[in-house]
């Protein structure tokens, strides 16, 4: 709350002609005074009466002020019908009637029927804001042919899972990140992202399962002298990529500490649980591929035979590993995470986690391309490798009733189920990215699923909708 008071030009200048005594104080300000005097044809003098806590009191100059000068005190009620921003303008602006105040409105340079046009799609937003209109999200028709065909390109465009799923999440998310390619600009970091943890982790793993299987030593059921000789194999490996990042600050310092032990006790670290849990019983399961890539990662390479299709869509992707039964012509699907939670039941079904199904997807059509026999996929696993976690080790993923004792059966017609609705849901997103859909996220518990981690909410004003 502010206190003002206003002088005019004209008070000012007698004052300083008939108070002679205090012309001295007024010299040292005259110039100052006098441009103010000039630019704004009165002065104002402002103080605030208090803030939260106290009330204050004015200062010694504007007492004096007060003394020397004929002055007019200014309250809010003087300011009731003035205009001072932009909002204030439109909400000023909107209460006007468009056919009988367009006086007013042309004062105010307002053209009323784009107004009217706004205020419409304003309404739309936020009476109806998931309908098909341009305004929330349905562009196609407000697009320019140039638009248009560019938006068709994006047809042949190769997809990768979390793409996928970004479109499923919030369309409009897609949209600004994707089509738009608009950039978060963020601040560098001294820190070890988790994705330079995540790819260094799994580096590890590669090159250790790399290196076995050309020494041919099995893991599984391995007893204490082989078990010691892989911890040799894999901590050698992961010290010699640590040491080659030349990681030194106290945030890497832990990360490295979770990776190979905590104050250098081994049987505390990352890796130590990994090769615990490889050693329990395989149950005839081999892992047989890491790093397994599909579709074509390198643009420059036109080998048509190196695609992977999604219905008429292209697919990319790289599974970091898939574990094979010979016996029993099964496979298992496994994906290292360090972070993040399992899908829930519902995100599967409705196609909005993709990444397990697609996987499972292009497994069976690798392995079957390459073992030239049928597969079928036994498990999606995430392998949780959080050191601080109880659930460290692998956790299978799938739609079933999880209380019940589940047979392989089950599992592989859950697992069916998910290739299924893969194979339905990645060509109907692109179609709709043809199409120019681009609405607002509709997931019932969108701001926890994905809005509260989204970089657009400034823009797309899902705030006002909901
Ligand atoms: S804040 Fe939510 S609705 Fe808005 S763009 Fe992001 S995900 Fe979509």
């Amino acid at each position: 709350m502010s206190f003002q008071l206003v002088i005019s030009p004209k008070y000012f200048f007698q004052v300083l002609i008939k108070k002679d005594e205090y012309r001295h104080i007024l010299e040292e300000r005259y110039h100052f005074y006098q441009t103010l005097c000039c630019v704004k044809k009165c002065l104002y003098l402002t103080f605030p009466q208090k803030d939260e806590k106290k009330e204050y009191t004015p200062s010694t100059f504007i007492n004096d002020f007060n003394r020397l000068f004929i002055f007019k005190e200014k309250t809010s009620a003087d300011y009731e019908n003035l205009i001072y921003s932009k909002s204030e303008l439109l909400r000023y602006v909107s209460k006007l009637d468009l056919e009988k105040d367009k006086t007013e409105l042309d004062q105010v340079s307002f053209n009323p029927e784009l107004l009217k046009r706004d205020i419409e799609i304003d309404k739309t937003r936020l009476e109806n804001p998931f309908s098909e209109t341009s305004h929330t999200g349905y562009i196609y028709n407000s697009l320019s042919e140039n638009a248009k065909s560019k938006l068709s390109e994006e047809k042949q465009k190769q997809y990768s899972a979390s793409q996928l799923e970004e479109y499923a999440k919030c369309p409009f998310q897609y949209f600004a990140k994707r089509i738009l390619q608009l950039e978060i600009i963020e601040e560098p970091t001294e820190e070890l992202e988790s994705f330079e943890l995540g790819s260094l982790v799994h580096s590890i793993l590669y090159e250790f399962y790399k290196t076995i299987s050309e020494e041919q030593i099995v893991i599984a059921d391995c007893n204490d002298e082989v078990f010691k000789q892989l911890e040799k194999i894999i901590f050698t490996i992961a010290e010699k990529k640590i040491e080659k990042l030349r990681l030194n600050s106290s945030f890497i310092f832990y990360e490295k500490e979770k990776i190979l032990g905590i104050s250098g006790n081994r049987k505390n670290s990352m890796l130590y649980k990994f090769l615990e849990e490889e050693s329990k019983s395989s149950e005839g399961y081999l892992p047989e591929y890491f790093e397994l890539e599909f579709g074509q990662f390198n643009k420059s390479q036109k080998d048509e035979t190196q695609e992977m299709l999604v219905g008429d869509v292209k697919v990319r992707g790289k599974i970091d590993r898939v574990d094979i039964n010979k016996t029993s012509n099964h496979f298992k699907v496994l994906d290292y995470k360090l972070g993040g939670k399992k899908p829930t039941v519902k995100d599967l079904l409705n196609g909005i986690s993709l990444q397990l199904p697609l996987y499972l997807y292009a497994s069976k059509k690798l392995i079957e391309a390459e073992l030239n026999s049928n597969y079928d996929p036994a498990a999606a696993i995430i392998y949780s490798l959080k050191l601080n976690n109880n659930d460290f080790g692998k956790k299978s993923v799938h739609t079933l009733n999880a209380r019940k004792k589940l047979s392989e059966d089950d599992l592989i017609k859950s697992n069916e189920e998910l290739i299924k609705i893969c194979n339905e849901v990645i060509p109907a997103y692109v179609n709709k990215i043809v199409e120019g859909k681009f609405n607002l996220s509709q997931l019932e518990d969108r701001e926890n699923k994905v809005c509260r981690f989204c970089d657009f909410k400034s823009i797309c004003r899902i705030q006002d909708v909901t």
